[in-house]
């Protein structure tokens, strides 16, 4: 049997090596390493993708966040609503920012921002409400949306885990997680649904305005060149990340049809045991499963990994650390916030690896792994 990773990005490379090899060459041999044509036609390529009318390629998903929220004219204390239970990057922007990180309580079932939580959590200094769509499901961005219209808020999507997810609406209508809120941002990072040789993110919208404040704001708030208007940063999609990115673009749907297959595999092998939750599917979007993430119930959750650990079968546990109880966020006394849910799946939740290249081998022996544990 293959050696069990959590990602293989190696192998998943192998498989369009010559197309890649070609395409890296060919930025070498042009030396057009920042901002060159792939740059542009990448960025092309994905707002055509997602049906979104700007991208904007910069670093890396943090980035992202960061120059969403710079395009909003926020003041410093402004607050953003968030959940707690994410990837740090999401709330470290908005201190970054000055701005306050208030934390709302995530849907027991999709880890996702309680939307009927959400309007308490409203007071008149909020301006940003940030949902993330954590582990590839997305939030749900149509009830979201009515409270952000009702309060004149803006929507950034954390679209980092998700990208290529479909989102219903229910007249039927279906757009791409990201391009729902006014600004949606997204990570290419290399473990990814879609993901770089190295570092890189995107920015997309709808809005024109902010599209060009962005811009601006990643090229050193530059309108034309050294006329600087407003206070940015440099952060650049490298060329040869972007020419990478376009080949693996065509492949998108394919990958997340592969993760939802070993999903599929999972949840059927996993749904015989109550000791195990499988992770829920809301009926509104598409599930990608950037992890595939149990809840253990009443099953030693370090007893688990370590057994796992011994068969060679990696598993992690995103995130052990809740935003809300971080020592970063000590000055805004949120550790002690009350999230109960949120601190509840923080004890029990479990990733196992899900990636393009699992052959149904690497399957069967993980899932029988699992079961002898929690039916010892
Ligand atoms: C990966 C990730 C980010 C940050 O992306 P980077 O490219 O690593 O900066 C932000 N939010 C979430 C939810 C992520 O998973």
């Amino acid at each position: 049997m293959r050696p069990i990773q959590m990602v293989d990005t190696r192998s998943q490379y192998l498989k369009i090596k010559s197309e890649v090899d070609n395409a890296v060459l060919e930025v070498l041999d042009s030396s057009a390493f920042i901002n060159g044509p792939a740059v542009k036609e990448f960025s092309q390529n994905l707002a055509n993708y997602l049906d979104v009318k700007h991208v904007i390629p910069c670093a890396n998903g943090t980035d992202a966040l960061q120059i969403a929220l710079m395009a909003l004219d926020l003041q410093p204390g402004d607050e953003v609503i968030t959940p707690s239970f994410t990837f740090i990057a999401t709330t470290e922007v908005v201190a970054l920012l000055q701005l306050k990180p208030v934390f709302v309580e995530v849907d027991k079932h999709t880890f996702c921002i309680d939307v009927h939580e959400l309007e308490s959590r409203i007071t008149p200094r909020t301006k940003v409400i940030l949902p993330v769509h954590l582990y590839g499901q997305a939030a749900n961005m149509e009830a979201i949306m009515a409270i952000a219209e009702k309060y004149n808020l803006y929507v950034i999507e954390d679209n980092a885990q998700a990208i290529g997810a479909d989102f219903t609406f229910l007249d039927g209508t279906i757009k791409k997680t990201g391009t729902i809120g006014h600004i949606g941002c997204t990570s290419f990072y290399p473990s990814k649904n879609l993901g770089a040789f190295g570092d890189g993110g995107a920015i997309c919208t709808n809005d024109d305005e902010l599209a060009a404040k962005m811009q601006m704001i990643a090229n050193h708030g530059q309108s034309k060149r050294y006329y600087h208007d407003v206070v940015g940063c440099n952060s650049r999609l490298d060329s040869v990340q972007a020419a990478i990115l376009n080949i693996k673009l065509k492949h998108l749907d394919a990958y997340n049809g592969a993760r939802q297959a070993v999903a599929a595999y999972y949840d059927k092998a996993f749904g015989s045991t109550n000791k195990l939750t499988v992770p829920a599917r809301a009926d509104f979007a598409s599930h990608v499963y950037h992890q595939y993430t149990l809840l253990l119930n009443e099953v030693d959750r370090e007893g688990l990994v370590a057994f796992l650990a011994e068969r060679k079968i990696p598993a992690m546990i995103y995130y052990p650390v809740p935003g809300h109880k971080q020592k970063m966020f000590a000055h805004f006394n949120t550790e002690n916030q009350e999230l109960p849910i949120t601190d509840w799946l923080t004890e029990r939740v479990v990733s196992l690896p899900v990636h393009t290249e699992m052959d149904e081998e690497q399957l069967a022996y993980i899932t029988s792994a699992v079961l002898e544990f929690v039916n010892q």
